[in-house]
């Protein structure tokens, strides 16, 4: 495993600074990149970078690079990277989608230690604000290793990304992305859809009543309607067949599902308490994904 000195973070939103507070007094030399100087000069004040730019050349000496840039200019900014960092510093990015970065690292002429990353945390706010160095904690860090990379390069990006507090998942990048559109990107969709059919209810008096009353399932339902829209639409659109895919088997599921609810009471209280102690299960008390 190769020594870490230096990490830089481009991108100094919610998952870039976060990244940074985590790893803040852990003994590395923290570098930041942003589009705007305010965001640096904010970085700056916090003390969570040491030095920071809106330019890329600044990360030239970094051992590690995090990539936490909006995933539609993720492909630009690795390709800079690679121009400009040393042999064997580590690149790694935290897009919510890995299939296409993948395809366009491991098409590349000359490999490069690119490893994929997506960290399974966030909210639905955006920008340095809403960063927290706690928000990878007990959380799962997909990683998806490219040609270029070895198992050591893995081990060294590993031991950093544990110091976050996350779980290290290694998985295949098409994968990743067709389960992402299941427990990531159609909940977002419905989360949209289902607000989006209150809000426009045909009966305009139920809905308006409806949507006065509504409480705190239909915030939790809906949370997501409220995501950065920038990316919200990134994910949907780069992930647009995985996406309708998941949502048209939702579709037949949600007939069954129906019949059910229509047919035998007991069978569907049977069915309802099924999926209420998976569903208690799979997360600690705290919000965890303990499985
Ligand atoms: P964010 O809060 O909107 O932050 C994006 C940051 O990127 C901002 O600080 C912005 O700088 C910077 N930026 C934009 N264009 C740039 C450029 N050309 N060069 C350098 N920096 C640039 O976004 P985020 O939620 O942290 O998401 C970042 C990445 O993490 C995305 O790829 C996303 O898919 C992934 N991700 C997000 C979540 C989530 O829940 N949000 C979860 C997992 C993974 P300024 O502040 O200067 O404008």
């Amino acid at each position: 495993m190769a020594e870490v000195k230096s990490i830089a973070v481009i991108g100094l939103g919610l998952i870039g600074g976060s990244i940074l507070k985590g790893l803040k007094n852990k003994g590395y030399e923290l570098t930041g990149v942003a589009r705007r100087k305010e965001t640096i000069n904010q970085a700056l004040a916090e003390s969570i970078i040491c030095r920071g730019s809106t330019s890329l050349d600044i990360v030239s000496d970094a051992d590690i690079i995090f990539v936490c840039t909006p995933i539609n200019i993720i492909i630009d900014t690795i390709s800079a990277l690679k121009q400009i960092t040393k042999p064997k510093a580590i690149i790694t990015d935290t897009a919510s989608l890995k299939g296409r970065i993948m395809d366009f690292v491991d098409s590349s002429e000359k490999p490069f230690r690119f490893i994929g990353g997506h960290p399974m945390a966030g909210t639905e706010n955006k920008g340095l604000d809403s960063s927290s160095e706690k928000l990878f904690e007990g959380a799962k860090w997909v990683l998806t290793p490219s040609k270029g990379s070895n198992n050591d390069d893995l081990q060294t990006l590993g031991s950093v990304i544990k110091k976050l507090g996350a779980e290290i998942v290694i998985a295949d990048p098409v994968q990743h992305d067709k389960a992402a559109a299941l427990i990531s990107h159609m909940p977002l969709f419905l989360s949209q859809a289902l607000f989006d059919t209150v809000n426009n209810y045909s009966d305009k008096d139920v809905s308006e009543l409806a949507l006065k009353l509504a409480a705190s399932g239909f915030r939790d339902m809906t949370r997501l309607a409220s995501a950065n829209p920038e990316l919200s639409k990134d994910m949907l659109v780069q992930n647009k067949s995985n996406v309708i895919k998941a949502v048209n088997e939702l579709k037949k599921h949600l007939d069954g599902f129906e019949k059910e609810l229509a047919g035998n009471e007991e069978d569907f209280i049977k069915t309802i308490e099924t999926i209420a102690s998976l569903r208690k299960k799979m997360y600690s008390p705290d919000g965890k994904n303990i499985l």
